[in-house]
């Protein structure tokens, strides 16, 4: 599962979306599929990709016009978006038991 980090982003492309947790830990932050939309802005040396996504939670679908790709794995936090791969938690693991 692992990209190439250079894969230039493309609208139609299928990414990791991740979701805020809720304070009081109900739902945990994690990721969701997400298509891209738009291609809002491209990286530079000192800002992420920035692209408009179709959100599909399971219980239904959210549009987002800008959100940044997340710089490495460390910095998945709610509200950025990522190439899937092997880091993510939902990719590799047991079914919910
Ligand atoms: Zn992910």
């Amino acid at each position: 599962m692992e990209r190439d980090p250079d894969l230039q982003v493309f609208v139609g492309a299928t990414v990791h979306y991740v979701s805020f947790g809720t304070p009081g830990g109900e739902y945990e932050s994690q990721c969701r599929a997400a298509t891209v939309a738009e291609l809002v802005a491209g990286p530079t040396d000192i800002t992420p990709a920035r692209v408009a996504l179709v959100v599909h939670n399971p219980k239904g679908t959210f549009y987002d016009p800008n959100l940044p790709q997340a710089q490495g794995k460390e910095e998945r936090v709610g509200g950025t978006w990522h190439w899937p791969d092997k880091h993510c938690p939902t990719i590799g693991s047991e079914w919910p038991k």
